[in-house]
């Protein structure tokens, strides 16, 4: 079988696809209140135009793929997708990023289409926090969103948390107590600077050591074998029957073991999320280009991949690294996270 090897002997076998940039929330570190300009409907891919590009990708390599967004529960009809992509039989894992707004109702027909696991993006428990933070969303969906995707065998349910002093950092030990009585993986994400919002700032920032360091207090965290698709490192809580990720892209980032590239719901490919390059797909597409066009947009975005992004705290300082990153960019709903 063929692997792709970037210019730093990195395998990329994982892409993570957006299919819409919408949203029925607006996290209040993620979006602006009034969201963000919408991409034009006829520049966004259609399912079969992704199909086609991850055909090529997946005989060159690509083993895993990931739906995200915005919100790609939005988008009509994703269990669409999910079919066209699990006819591709290079790809042996297909997960999908959600609120989990509207996954109970979609849950079935996703496993039923083949889609084997869902990520669910909770940052509190408290409903009333939970709607502050997300700008009106319902905890109780969520919730419900999460049994129904057990129920159906979109396991193991991982759950990604960004804790962000003052507002929700209070909830780190509930979070992971969650992990002791349930199957769930709990992710700690730390918190990114986007100029998609303003509210990033290194008072607000809980590095994993401390967030680790909170958990610890918890119990013995012992590491966990599982078997890993990202940048987590995953323990457990001695007993529990869950597992906890740490997931450290500023404080301590994990370029070196970077094993993906992001697609962007109107076709551009970006190797690294912390870089404005992109490789944009769609003319090929449409001005009826062969496979070997595709093939060679995806070699050369593997290509280009950064050896790694500079946006490194222990380097740069805290005030440089906020300043890097205002005024640059996609927002993080645009790029899918
Ligand atoms: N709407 C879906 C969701 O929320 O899961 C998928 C897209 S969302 C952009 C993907 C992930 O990006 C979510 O887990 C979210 O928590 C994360 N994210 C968004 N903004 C972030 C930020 N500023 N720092 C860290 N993670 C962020
Ligand atoms: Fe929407 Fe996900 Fe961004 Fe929240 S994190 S605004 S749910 S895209």
């Amino acid at each position: 079988m063929s692997s792709l090897r970037d210019g730093f002997h990195r395998t990329i076998d994982y892409l993570r696809i957006s299919v819409t940039d919408k949203c029925n929330l607006r996290c209040i570190y993620c979006m602006p209140s009034g969201g963000v300009v919408p991409i034009e409907y006829k520049e966004i891919l259609r399912y079969e135009e992704i199909a086609r590009i991850l055909k090529v990708a997946a005989k060159i390599g690509v083993r895993r793929v990931r739906i995200t967004g915005g919100e790609p529960l939005v988008r009509k009809d994703i269990a669409h997708l999910v079919h066209l992509i699990k006819q591709i039989p290079e790809i042996r894992d297909l997960s999908l990023t959600t609120n989990g707004i509207l996954l109970e109702q979609h849950a079935e027909e996703l496993a039923g289409a083949g889609l084997n696991r869902v990520n669910v993006s909770l940052d509190s428990l408290s409903a009333e926090k939970y709607t502050e933070i997300t700008r009106g969303g319902n905890l109780d969906a969520v919730l419900r969103g999460i049994q129904a995707a057990e129920k159906v065998g979109l396991v193991p349910v991982k759950i990604n948390m960004v804790p962000i002093r003052g507002i929700n950092d209070s909830e780190i030990e509930a979070f992971a107590k969650l992990t002791l009585n349930t199957s769930y993986q709990i992710r700690f994400i730390e918190f990114m600077p986007f100029d998609s919002q303003d509210l990033w700032s290194p008072e607000r920032f809980v590095a994993v050591d401390e967030i680790r360091s909170r958990v610890g207090n918890l119990g013995t965290l012992v590491p966990a074998p599982v078997r890993k698709s990202g940048p987590a490192h995953y323990f457990r809580l001695e007993g529990a029957q869950g597992v906890i990720g740490f997931i450290s892209p500023l404080s301590n980032h994990f370029c070196g073991e970077c094993n993906r590239l992001r697609m962007t719901a109107d076709g551009k490919l970006r190797p690294c999320l912390f870089s404005e390059t992109e490789i944009d797909l769609k003319p090929a597409l449409r001005q009826n280009m062969s496979d070997d066009e595709i093939h060679r947009l995806i070699i050369l975005s593997v290509k280009v991949k950064p050896e790694g992004h500079n946006i490194s705290m222990r380097q740069a300082g805290m005030e440089n690294l906020f300043k890097f990153r205002k005024g640059s960019g996609r927002p993080m709903s645009k790029i899918g996270g």
